[in-house]
């Protein structure tokens, strides 16, 4: 730090100080929401659907039941051989839950892992397997459609168009947002989804359909890792018949078990290596990011409204429960501090915001790690 300011003190070592002041502040205080473990520590396993909202319905069975007997099983499994991991259901019985509840229940908690389980239903009755979703852009029509049917259920809630922020479950349209999500999590969730498919097709001997990307908005809020499982399609008679069967609940729920498992065994290694390696990790190619942050909001705002007509280059990241929207970007700190006295003039309370990766660090870390690079 103290060489990055001797080089350019001639030119505006005031204002530079001033701004890295107050940027260390926004850093110390944006990131007091940590967790203090970092071991794997909790799960929570949301059975989809409930009450009102039978969900699927297959010849036989609802998809309600089905994946509440699973989730269930999932949870005794994990209590019984992972006794330090404490399972938290966001429904452990027949009842409605509107989809942001599960999403309260799962930030409240502060769970390393949310597990939404379903049952799928689609016209030709010949489609069977299994399939796990993280979110984001549906790539196909096929993926929109899981998504499109999973989210009408908010229909069934009450003022459901002021909770979603206008969302339409069943346009097109409204999935376009997706589009523009950075999710912070990709890629454990993706991890996860991949742990979930080769259990399912490993140790249940089931279809392997894939893992696959959609806009849930069941995960959309969830500030952690999340998936969600599509353990089958009760529209095919042999999978209802698997599904419905003890035999069938427990081996899905068995391979639900051992990927939570090898996520976990994946997760508390890394923490530990993160530990030792911290030094070493400095020393390593450093992947910053300085960006503008402009606006804050509770919602998400739509292309071409808000701070949109102020910014062309908008970029968005999600965190707690707030939309933070950032223009421009620079891998270099004095880059970012010059483009922000231009940004200031369109928008004063403009200030910086420091990325490692796709994860948000304080500015004053990340002015560290680019320093010791120099
Ligand atoms: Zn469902």
């Amino acid at each position: 730090m103290f060489l990055l300011m001797k080089r350019r003190e001639k030119v505006y070592p005031i204002k530079f100080l001033l701004i890295l002041f107050i940027s260390m502040i926004f850093g110390i205080n944006i990131n007091g929401q940590k967790k203090n473990s970092t071991k794997f520590n909790t799960v929570v396993i949301d059975a989809g659907h409930g009450g009102k909202d039978p969900g699927a319905l297959g010849g036989n069975i609802h998809e309600k039941d089905v994946v509440l007997a699973i989730a269930l099983k999932v949870g005794k499994y994990v209590n019984e051989y992972l006794p330090d991991v404490k399972v938290i259901y966001t429904r452990d019985k027949d009842e409605f839950i509107p989809l942001y509840k599960r999403a309260e229940i799962a930030n409240k908690s502060d769970a390393d892992l949310f597990i939404s389980i379903h049952a799928n239903y689609i016209s030709d009755p010949r489609i069977h397997g299994v399939e796990t979703y993280a979110l984001g852009p549906a790539r196909s029509n096929e993926n929109l459609e899981v998504a499109k049917k999973e989210n009408s259920v908010i229909v069934m809630e009450d003022e459901y168009t002021t909770k979603y922020e206008g969302f339409d479950p069943n346009s097109a349209e409204s999935y376009i947002l997706f589009e523009y999500m950075q999710s912070t999590y990709v890629e454990q969730s993706t991890l996860m989804a991949s742990l979930l498919q080769k259990q399912f097709h490993d140790r249940a001997g089931r279809k392997d359909r894939g893992v696959k990307q959609a806009g849930f908005l069941v995960l959309r809020n969830i500030t952690h890792p999340s998936v969600l499982v599509e353990v089958g399609f009760l529209s095919n008679k042999a999978e209802e018949k698997y599904l419905m069967s003890d035999k069938g609940q427990t081996y899905i729920a068995s391979a639900i078990f051992r990927a939570i498992r090898d996520y976990k065994k994946q997760y508390d290694e890394k923490s530990t290596e993160v530990k030792t390696a911290k030094k070493e990790k400095v020393e390593k190619k450093p992947d910053i990011t300085y960006r503008i942050q402009v606006a804050s909001y509770r919602h998400m705002i739509k292309k071409g409204s808000g701070i949109y007509k102020k910014f062309k280059d908008i970029y968005f990241y999600k965190e707690g429960n707030r939309y933070k929207y950032t223009t421009l970007s620079s891998s270099d700190y004095f880059d970012i501090t010059n483009k922000l006295r231009q940004v200031q003039k369109k928008a004063p309370g403009s200030f910086i915001v420091a990325f490692e990766g796709d994860k948000k660090i304080p500015v004053s870390d990340a002015i560290k790690i680019t320093n010791t690079e120099k």
